[in-house]
């Protein structure tokens, strides 16, 4: 499980990608941030799953807000920048 503490500090790195885990298949996506920031899903690419992560879920707030929900309902985490 990962540690939400850690995923909070995390979330004012700027510029980083977030890793993206499917809760169906386990197909992991690495994504930059500013490339979700335009999308309202995400698209899992894994054999034979359709499942889509929403971007958009909970109240329309900031970005970092929406991420936030949506890192804790699909239990994904996050990866800095090198
Ligand atoms: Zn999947």
């Amino acid at each position: 499980m990962a540690d939400i503490s850690n995923i909070r500090q995390l979330v004012s790195v700027a510029r980083s990608r977030i890793l993206l885990i499917c809760p169906d298949c386990g197909q992991e996506h690495a994504e930059f941030a500013d490339r979700l920031r335009g999308a309202r899903y995400f698209s899992c690419v894994g054999d034979g799953c359709d499942y889509h992560f929403d971007l958009l879920a909970g109240p329309r707030n900031s970005f970092v807000q929406r991420l936030g929900r949506a890192w804790r309902k699909l239990f994904a985490a996050f990866i800095p920048e090198n």
